[in-house]
């Protein structure tokens, strides 16, 4: 009889948390524990870049959600996501977290670990748009769009 354990749910991950070197910055941000070992052991893991399938380069401007806004609001249109430098990225924001949504469903993911903080991944908490190093609750753009 099959169970559940011989088919286990599969999970998206940020990949900068799979120590894949995609952030803004040119490096990753490796989560070292043991059920991700383990996860990835199993075959479990499905790994992407919202921003680099939505087009960014690496290294990149870093960029935030404008005026204290959050995910939801920028893919309802009320908030862009802007580059440090100025530049507007937000079509590139929204594209990678469709991309990310579709990779997710085809590869039948039931889970997300999404890192925090980020403009796109944040799960809980994203930069305010000051580049000050201010965060408030909310979310990224492929979190909200995976909400
Ligand atoms: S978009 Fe997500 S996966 Fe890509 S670098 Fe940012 S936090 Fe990591």
């Amino acid at each position: 009889m099959k169970t559940s354990n011989d088919n286990p749910s599969k999970i998206l991950i940020s990949a900068c948390l799979l120590g894949h070197a995609v952030r803004y910055d040119g490096k990753d941000k490796l989560l070292c524990h043991p059920a991700i070992e383990r996860w990835n052991e199993e075959g479990r893991l499905v790994t992407i870049c919202p921003e680099m399938a939505g087009g960014m380069a690496v290294p990149r401007p870093p960029a935030e959600i404008e005026n204290g806004a959050s995910g939801l609001d920028v893919l309802e249109g009320r908030a862009r996501v802007i580059e440090i430098t100025g530049g507007d990225v937000t079509a590139q924001f929204v594209a990678g977290a469709r991309k990310a949504l579709a990779f997710a469903q085809d590869n039948g993911c039931r889970y997300a670990l999404l890192i925090d903080g980020s403009p796109s991944c944040g799960s809980v908490a994203v930069y305010d748009g000051s580049f000050s190093g201010r965060k408030h609750a909310g979310n990224g753009v492929t979190a909200a769009l995976f909400a």
